[in-house]
């Protein structure tokens, strides 16, 4: 082939690239455009009413236990409108208590709708705060406290709607079921695991349920943006045990291998298995829907983000965030590193690890292990596992998703919707190991002050942001009711 021949040959490869990367972008969710029409309601009105048992509610403190307070709570409320309720009690454990009410639609054999919310909540060092913890104080239009955003507050968001429905006389196509749950910050043995093992049955017939795990987010990375993340997947995670092991010496003639080094080498190799930036579907589609409100030219590499040169742009973006980094990788922590000291000049015989992979849903966890093993066994260390779970993933098109995405940015115009994969765990993680699909959305626009103050302090939220959480939920039940009809 003569030169010019080659030249041409590769200027239209060129010209297919840029058309291909011009022409082809990543595609973005599917939300449903509300067509039912809700009831009028007083939602101001309504949310002030709210705000007070919010308060009421964050005073119980149910911190990691006494959820038989909080659930004798809800059950007061309900009481009230004459709805019937259940309480589920750990045996032996009187305090661990979930609570359960049902609402019966024209054909309770499938697609019911499940609200589900926590009861318990985590710690609050008092001494950080503004206003106490445990005191649902009430500043203005800011109610603080631990659990107003974590999760008590969307437990109140969904008791309302649930209340709503209940008040309106809503005909119901499929069932529907508030479910406030014990237990769920120290990994749900006593609630929603519990439920899953021991009362099966009280899920049959459901098919959807609304969580925890997602938020709305105001101002975060682009300035301006409204975003409702709205949880599908959530990673996994193997926890393993370390262990190096060889003869102690003085450390002014150290051997080639001795415990410690071997396990620094170790921890230094294993780290590789956090390299590899993943992208899938879903990701692309959460990538494609910041491109939405993104300026060019961040949108156009954003609706683009498997196109192999713009990969290479997006792939510094990622590197540079961790929160992008968790959600695009398998990521390894280092929790505990271990030598036993006893003086500086002595090494030791033992030296002891602990590490923290997580996994991104599809991933294979006893894989992983059999990586991680066979990186010990180059270095000589010992690995064992000590909880290994896997990612857990509910689909995009999901009916409960695409109506929760179409509601929320309905009620918030200039919002858009996203999918998110959440590093951590919720209880979606047990529940959709029984095929529920699961999505989980706070859905009111959170600042990141908001949003740190969810396990941190000054945990708060707004009576505006119960108001716009209600109205979601609500009409985003109501919607749902509406496509099971149609
Ligand atoms: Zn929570």
């Amino acid at each position: 082939m003569s030169l010019k021949k080659i030249g041409i040959a590769l200027a239209a490869l060129l010209a297919i690239f840029i058309l291909y990367t011009i022409g082809f972008t990543e595609r973005g969710i599917n939300p449903i455009t509300p067509t039912s029409k809700a009831p009028d309601i007083d939602y101001s009105a309504l949310s002030e009413e709210a705000a007070k048992d919010l308060q009421a509610y964050i005073r119980i403190a149910t911190v990691r236990n006494r959820e038989r307070e909080g659930a004798l709570f809800l059950k007061s409320i309900l009481d009230k409108r004459g709805i019937p309720s259940k309480l589920f009690e750990y045996p032996g454990k009187p305090d661990r208590v979930s609570i359960l009410a049902e609402m019966k639609g024209k054909d309770p054999s499938k697609e019911g709708l499940i609200l589900t919310n926590h009861i318990d909540v985590v710690e609050a060092d008092a001494k950080e705060w503004e206003q106490p913890p445990f005191a649902g104080i009430r500043k203005g239009d800011r109610i603080y406290g631990r659990g107003a955003v974590d999760v008590k507050g969307l437990g109140i968001m969904e008791l309302y709607a649930f209340l709503l429905v209940h008040e309106k006389k809503i005909p119901l196509e499929r069932n529907l079921m508030f479910l406030a749950v014990a237990d769920e910050e120290s990994r749900s043995i006593h609630g929603t695991r519990f439920l899953l093992e021991k009362h099966r049955e009280i899920f049959n017939g459901y098919e959807y349920v609304l969580n925890e795990g997602g938020t709305g987010s105001r101002d975060i990375a682009i300035q301006g943006s409204k975003v409702f993340n709205i949880q599908h997947a959530e990673k996994g995670a193997v926890w393993l045990d370390i262990k190096a092991k060889a003869n102690s010496g003085h450390g002014s003639t150290p051997p080639v291998s001795y415990a410690a080094k071997s396990m620094v080498d170790f921890l230094q190799d294993v780290q590789s298995l956090g390299n590899k930036t993943m992208i899938k579907d879903e990701t692309a589609a959460f990538f494609y829907a910041l491109g939405g409100i993104s300026p060019f030219p961040n949108s156009f590499v954003l609706k683009r983000s498997r196109n192999p040169l713009l990969f290479l742009i997006l792939k510094g973006v990622i590197n540079s965030n961790r929160h992008l980094r968790a959600m695009t990788r398998n990521t390894v922590s280092i929790t505990g590193v271990d030598s036993h000291p006893v003086g500086i000049n002595v090494i030791t015989s033992e030296t002891s690890a602990s590490l923290d992979i997580r996994i991104l849903p599809g991933q294979d966890e006893k894989k992983i292990l059999e990586e991680v093993k066979a990186i010990g066994a180059k270095h000589g260390v010992e690995v064992s596992a000590r909880h290994l779970e896997s990612g857990t993933i509910s689909p995009m098109d999901g009916l409960l998703f695409r109506v929760l995405a179409g509601v929320a940015t309905a009620v918030e115009p200039g919002s858009i919707a996203a999918p998110f994969l959440s590093p951590g765990t919720t209880d979606s993680s047990y529940m959709r190991q029984i095929g529920l699909k699961c999505y989980g959305l706070i859905p009111a626009l959170l600042s990141s002050e908001e949003i740190d103050g969810i396990h941190g302090k000054n945990e708060s939220m707004t009576v505006g942001q119960l108001k716009t959480g209600i109205e979601i939920i609500f009409k985003s039940v109501i919607e749902y009711n509406h496509q099971i009809q149609k």
